[in-house]
């Protein structure tokens, strides 16, 4: 890394030198502002990276929501098509107990024509044997007159009529019931049709859905991986505002100050607003187990015209443009006590200025990874960020 190489360089430079002078070699203390501003360029890098797997992050979230949404809508088509499909085999298994149905009695009138038809021909058997009585053949030979044939046909005939009564209205039972039945048959294959059509269209949408699926899980694991990226990150800009902060204080104290503890608190707010849009601590990204940890506070209700106060006095230590804070200053109060003031327009102060508590060191505005002007504000306490709102009193939520 290019702070450690630089360091290295000149903190063995002078080494060497307070070697050549004292003859014993003594703990090094003496930093320059080149290395803080070093280390702030990697800070600085970090964070650009940073708010690029944060905005990928956003993006992921909005894809997820989108498969997941869709695999919804696709859960309720299926949950439809399923109650088609339960309906239409419904009908088909109510059909087929109607087609049993029908069928029994299509056997039953047979068997009942058949039962007729058998009757009618041992009745004419039976009256030829008995002498043919009725039967034509002894109708024509055994009449004794034209009126006693006549009456004798007449006879027979209604006997035959009758029996052919029977036969016909047993035709036209079992003509009505293979009707029903072909019925009961079409409207069954065209529910099997309609099912099977269900059935299919079922099987597409359990694909689409199985793709949904996968999508959204794809998502979810990309989400873990930038989320495990992010945190890298963010130890390791950790790591670097730990070593700002000792930096500080070496300087401090080659500058005649106090490396003991400053005096903490004693902050004022930075801008005359009030309103706080974003508290400090985690914050979603809208995705399960994916955040990002707000190192500060928010604070809303500026435009690109408000005017930034020093919050206590101190030293600039920085004060430059970063692609995700934009212009921000850094006020060292002290011993790894500082406050950071980011995404202003315009800054007013440079390195190594002293500022009174309130004065003037810049601008609101929107600049960096920023959505609209607010003042981005953090505090440093013995190296760790803490909550502004701890010392901020007054303010109003707006989150
Ligand atoms: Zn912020």
């Amino acid at each position: 890394m290019k702070h450690k190489k630089h360091m290295g360089k000149s903190v063995a430079a002078l080494a060497l030198a307070l070697v050549l002078l004292t003859g014993q070699v003594l703990p090094v203390l003496a930093v320059t502002w080149a290395d803080v501003n070093d280390l702030k360029d990697d800070a600085s890098a970090l964070n650009s990276q940073k708010a690029q797997l944060e905005s990928k992050l956003e993006e992921l979230a909005d894809d997820k929501s989108k498969a997941l949404e869709r695999r919804e809508l696709l859960d309720q088509k299926i949950g439809v098509l399923v109650t088609q499909i339960n309906n239409a085999q419904q009908q088909i298994s109510d059909y087929d107990t109607l087609i049993d149905q029908t069928q029994a009695e299509l056997e039953e009138a047979e068997a009942k024509e058949a039962e007729q038809y058998d009757l009618f021909c041992r009745r004419v058997r039976a009256m030829e044997e008995d002498g043919g009585k009725l039967s034509y053949w002894s109708v024509l030979f055994n009449a004794t007159s034209f009126t006693d044939l006549l009456t004798r046909l007449s006879d027979a005939n209604e006997v035959m009529e009758a029996d052919q009564q029977v036969i016909d209205e047993l035709e036209q039972l079992q003509a009505e019931i293979e009707e029903k039945k072909s019925n009961l048959e079409t409207a069954r294959t065209e529910t099997v049709t309609l099912k099977n059509n269900l059935d299919s269209q079922k099987a597409e949408l359990d694909q689409e859905r199985a793709e949904a699926n996968a999508l959204a899980q794809e998502i979810e694991s990309n989400a873990a991986e930038y989320q495990s990226t992010l945190d890298a990150i963010e130890a390791e800009e950790e790591a670097i505002q730990k070593k700002i902060v000792q930096l500080s204080q070496q300087l401090a104290a080659q500058n005649g100050g106090s490396s003991s503890s400053a005096a903490l608190g004693g902050y004022i707010w930075p801008v005359s607003s009030r309103k706080i849009n974003s508290p400090f601590g985690p914050r979603n990204t809208g995705i399960a187990g994916a955040s990002t940890n707000h190192k500060g506070v928010d604070i809303g209700g500026v435009y690109y015209s408000s005017q930034v106060h020093a919050a206590k006095a101190g030293t600039v230590i920085v004060s430059q443009y970063s692609s995700s804070y934009g212009n921000y200053v850094v006020i060292s109060h002290g011993s790894g006590n500082t406050t950071l003031y980011a995404h202003m327009s315009s800054r007013s102060v440079s390195v190594g200025q002293t500022v009174a508590q309130g004065a003037v060191i810049g601008i609101t505005g929107s600049t960096g990874i920023s959505s609209g002007p607010h003042l981005h504000f953090e505090i440093t306490e013995n190296g760790v960020r803490v909550n502004p709102l701890n010392y901020l009193t007054g303010y109003i939520r707006n989150w």
